[in-house]
């Protein structure tokens, strides 16, 4: 096993907690409980899930069971809408 290099986005944290919060065990099963619900900028920085410092905060909602988790729009792109979503678009009507 190769030692993970320490990156500003830790995906491994990231995956880990969307689990955690998810009904379902595996990553691939999990990440589709949730959608986007909100999305909003804010001048003091936040903190996405996998610990980078965001002003844009992308609020994702776990239809399952409710849960509710803060990304960033880096992390929403990386992990959820890349293909189907604009963010520039979202970001106007937050
Ligand atoms: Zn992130």
């Amino acid at each position: 096993m190769v030692s993970l290099k320490k990156q500003s986005h830790n995906r491994y944290q990231l995956i880990q907690r969307i689990v955690e919060l998810s009904d379902s065990d595996s990553w691939r099963e999990a990440k589709q409980e949730w959608c986007l619900v909100d999305v909003y900028r804010t001048q003091s920085l936040g903190e996405c899930l996998c610990g980078h410092p965001i002003k844009e905060h992308c609020v994702l909602q776990n239809h399952e069971n409710g849960n509710e988790a803060i990304v960033g729009s880096v992390c929403v792109k990386l992990y959820w809408f890349s293909v189907t979503l604009s963010f520039d678009v979202l970001e106007l009507v937050g």
